[in-house]
């Protein structure tokens, strides 16, 4: 291929990448936009691989024959409820290629490394090493596998700084000594250990804040990668990353009511309590499924907030078939999704567009807010931390300050899940001891379908 061809097809690849990104901001043009990004992929992947002689045939097709074997094993079993880890081992493996072609740049061209070049390279491995611990831990925390509680000790704010200002200087070092492969080496190593040590203290509850960082730290590292191996489709994609990531931690934090720095070092020296063993000695009004059909017959405007259990429990479909049966008999009914239900952004609109619930039909928290007083029956289906009234009441509260729906303020609501356990946060709701509150425990899935049941028999 010539070089003239290699950057049309790279022009085209990248703005297949902006049409594939403006695609993504809103759900029904979704799907298409994540086609026209694949498609760009396909054409970037091909143009480099018939334009550039990296690397033999023979390795490539191993680590085509790998690379797919992995993404295969994990998009089958991998269930949905998991996609926040996955989306943290995708940034993992990402970032390690970045170290990793960062490494091999630096052992082959030695001795012509130039300090322009060391620019890139080392930014490159800097931002790579500290995503791949980095993703590597929050993978941990949202696994389960590392406590999702903040882990803080005394000191910690000055230990984390001083590594970072250490490992800023040796970069600063290497610019002016390009070829110091002992500076070079510790500093990879110690970027390894940022990663870690910036996660350490940060609470399962800001994990999303985190991921979307992540993204946008394995997206610069990505862009870094282009400019030290002169890959300009690298440089515009890795751009295009790094800054939606970032653009999407912007947002996450809005929705969390969090600055960046209350994210990333909020936990830090102030240790917090787990209070998920907690349960208070308050009574609770429990609902069976006949006094749910009843309440609801009831009403003129029905609001459903969906959260972590309904995916869970895969009860998108059973929601839609009781919006169904509600419709019928004149009852207007509202979706309210919060921005950090579930456990993925965009999570709860992803689940109700699969079982074909109208966009119309879902509101955002800023719009159903409002209104809510004024609503006659609420349903949260598997929501627990995002209608946290702790958010707004309680300034002791770990997620004091968060933005929730504020269903406590309907009429009537209906609160649906298995038990009394906490959410992700792992803490207390005083929404279930609330006199408005009906509990109506069981699998969401199984309640739905037995209350659409309910509603079929007249
Ligand atoms: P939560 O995790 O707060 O609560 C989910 C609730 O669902 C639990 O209390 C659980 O109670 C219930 N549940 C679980 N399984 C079932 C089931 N089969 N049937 C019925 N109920 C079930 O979820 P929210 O959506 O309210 O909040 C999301 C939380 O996740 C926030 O803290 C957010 O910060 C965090 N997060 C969000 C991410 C994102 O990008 N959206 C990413 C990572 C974390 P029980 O066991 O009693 O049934």
């Amino acid at each position: 291929m010539t070089n003239y061809l290699l950057e049309i097809t790279y022009i085209i690849a990248s703005v297949l990448f902006i049409l594939g990104l403006k695609g993504l901001s809103h759900p029904e043009s979704a799907r298409r936009g994540m086609h026209l990004a694949e498609i760009g992929m396909l054409l970037a992947v091909i143009g480099t691989l018939l334009g550039q002689g990296i690397v033999t045939w023979e390795w490539i097709l191993i680590g085509l024959v790998v690379g797919s074997a992995i993404g295969t094993a994990m998009s089958i079993f991998m269930p949905m409820t998991a996609m926040p880890q996955r989306i943290a081992l995708s940034h993992a493996f990402g970032a390690l290629a970045a170290v990793l072609v960062g490494i091999n740049e630096f052992i082959v061209k030695g001795h012509e490394i130039t300090s322009g070049l060391m620019g890139a390279l080392g930014f490159e491995v800097l931002f790579g090493s500290l995503t791949v611990t980095g993703s590597l831990m929050a993978f941990g925390k949202l696994q389960g596998i590392v406590k999702s509680v903040p882990m803080t000790y005394k000191g910690q704010n000055f230990v984390n700084i001083s590594l970072f200002f250490i490992t800023v200087g040796m970069f600063i070092f290497l610019i002016f000594f390009p070829q110091n492969s002992i500076v070079f080496g510790t500093m990879i190593a110690l970027s390894f250990l940022i990663g870690i040590f910036i996660v350490l203290p940060i609470g399962g509850a800001d994990m999303p804040v985190v991921l979307s960082l992540m993204n946008s730290y394995a997206g610069l590292a990505a862009a870094a990668t282009g400019f030290a191996i002169n890959n300009k489709v690298l440089i515009i994609a890795g751009s295009l990353d790094g800054s939606s990531g970032f653009i999407l931690s912007i947002i996450m934090s809005k929705a969390m009511n969090r600055s960046f720095a209350n994210v990333l070092f909020g936990a830090v020296g102030t240790p917090q309590v787990d209070t998920s063993s907690l349960h208070e000695d308050r009574p609770i009004t429990r609902f069976n499924v006949e006094d749910a059909k009843f309440a609801l017959e009831q009403a003129e405007r029905v609001v459903i907030v969906p959260g972590y259990g309904m995916a869970v429990a895969q009860a998108q479909y059973a929601v839609r078939e009781l919006s169904d049966e509600l419709e019928k008999r004149g009852i207007k009914v509202e979706f309210a999704i919060h921005p950090v239900a579930g456990r993925m952004p965009g999570h709860m609109n992803v689940l109700l567009a699969e079982a074909n619930v109208s966009y119309d039909q879902l509101l955002e928290m800023e719009i159903i807010n409002p209104t809510m007083d004024t609503v006659d029956v609420c349903i949260v289906i598997g929501a627990n931390d995002v209608v946290n009234p702790a958010a707004r009441t309680d300034k002791g509260s770990p997620i004091y300050g968060m933005p929730i729906i504020d269903v406590d303020k309907a009429k009537t609501v209906i609160v649906m899940k298995r038990s009394m356990a906490t959410g992700f946060a792992g803490i207390e709701n005083p929404l279930f001891y609330q006199e408005n509150t009906k509990m109506l425990f069981g699998d969401a899935k199984n309640v739905l379908q037995q209350l659409v049941a309910e509603f079929k028999k007249n």
